[in-house]
């Protein structure tokens, strides 16, 4: 597989925020060297307004910073305009990672990591959400009873009400619209949106379905235990 971004005519940007200074730098260094514009934000507040400031492509997020933490920064950079997270975690705090991808996280890294696996996961990443935008632009909108997917705008209304959606729930989403009813097993949803083949990571798709259910409401996606998720039409 290729490791450069497809037509990279103006670098993509990423903010790193993370408070252990040494950490964020070797992170920047190694994403600068890659051909990224990189910013680094030492507490959860600045980041806040940096995301709103420099409109990032991707933000490298530790769960563990002083003040607001990385959860609620996450919730509220998400809030504003859907952005991709790579989120730091701890060690083993399964906890934090779950609640993390709850709120929003693309995906994540435990501590320790390898700063050449995460510059991979920031490529794999942007080019999951870039092949994401192109699949969309021209195709018409998904309707399902009251929920309206429209693919080109990258945009989800429930009974009119736009609903927000992180990247990863908005493709999780348009996977299983495209196939109402049908019930998708989690490991086929993990190798299709996630692009994972090992199924080690399917509460990954549990904790996605709960946001999805969170904001769009529980109605909008049955659970097939053992199995996997569908897609109910709503009325
Ligand atoms: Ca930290």
């Amino acid at each position: 597989m290729s490791n450069t971004l497809p037509d990279m005519t103006t670098p993509r940007r990423i903010l790193v925020v993370e408070d252990e200074a040494a950490i964020a730098n070797a992170v920047a260094a190694r994403l600068r060297a890659e051909g990224f514009a990189v910013e680094v934000a030492g507490d959860g507040a600045v980041a806040v307004d940096a995301v709103r400031r420099l409109r990032p492509d991707l933000v490298v997020l530790d769960i563990m910073l002083p003040g607001l933490d990385g959860l609620e920064v996450c919730r509220r950079i998400q809030a504003d305009r859907p952005v991709p997270v790579i989120m730091l975690t701890a060690r083993d705090d399964e906890t934090d990672l779950l609640v993390g991808l709850a709120v929003g996280a693309d995906d994540y890294l435990t501590k320790p990591f390898s700063i050449r696996e995460l510059a991979a996961r920031v490529r794999a990443l942007l080019r999951r959400v870039e092949r994401m935008q192109e699949a969309g632009r021209n195709q018409p909108p998904m309707l399902l009873g009251d929920l309206e997917i429209n693919l080109a705008e990258r945009r989800v209304r429930r009974a009119g009400a736009e609903v927000h959606l992180t990247p990863t729930e908005f493709e999780l989403l348009v996977h299983l619209a495209g196939r109402p009813r049908a019930v998708l097993p989690r490991e086929r949803l993990l190798a299709e949106v996630w692009g994972w083949a090992d199924t080690s990571g399917t509460r990954t798709v549990d904790s996605h379905v709960k946001a999805l259910r969170r904001k769009l409401g529980a109605d909008v996606i049955r659970t097939v235990h053992g199995v996997g998720y569908a897609l109910e039409v709503p009325a």
